[in-house]
């Protein structure tokens, strides 16, 4: 495993990568069980919940989701995982049906480190992918956390930013000098 270098929104060279409509990737390619061990392992090393392929500097379709486990703080103080963490890998991933409403959310990007802005998703989406054999799938209403994260790794594949959905620009915030950890960045 290696750590990828994260492009970055506000490097011009970069941001043109970002800005790519990404290319469907023909499966199965030997290639891609090492990307996808590098871009886990680049997510993790960054606290990140997602990583899409253009952020390492490869066009393809191709983003991943990990979703930490939940863990309950008890009366006595121990720890307790309520829910295990999950990973996910897309390739090729369409968003093929979503919730009626949208719901607001502090979100952050790993191409963006420290900056976090209020951007509307759909509460759900249901998707259409690949898995890395070319099998065809299919995550049916996905919601809270993973269903945002998919949202805004889609956007990258599109070559979407995080920082152009956002409706109200008052609520872009610079959190790089705030001790404590702020919200999720994918
Ligand atoms: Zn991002």
């Amino acid at each position: 495993m290696a750590l990828r270098r994260v492009l970055r929104i506000d490097d011009e060279g970069d941001k043109k990568v970002l800005k790519t409509h990404c290319r469907p990737v023909k499966l199965p390619d030997r290639a891609m069980k090492q990307l996808v061990a590098d871009m886990f392992a680049t997510m993790h090393a960054a606290n990140g919940v997602g990583l899409a392929a253009p952020q390492v500097g490869l066009t393809i379709q191709l983003c991943i989701v990990g979703i930490p486990a939940e863990i309950e703080e008890q009366e006595d103080g121990t720890q307790v995982e309520v829910a295990p963490a999950e990973e996910y890998v897309f390739f090729n991933p369409k968003i093929v049906k979503v919730s009626g409403e949208e719901v607001l959310r502090e979100e952050g990007c790993l191409s963006l480190p420290g900056w976090y802005g209020e951007v509307p998703r759909y509460t759900w989406v249901t998707v259409e992918f690949q898995d890395i054999t070319g099998k065809a799938r299919r995550l049916r209403k996905a919601d809270g956390l993973l269903g945002w994260v998919i949202q805004h790794e889609v956007d990258h594949l599109n070559g979407i930013l995080f920082t152009e959905r956002i409706r109200d620009l008052s609520t872009l915030r610079d959190a790089n000098a705030e001790t404590e950890p702020a919200n999720v960045s994918a």
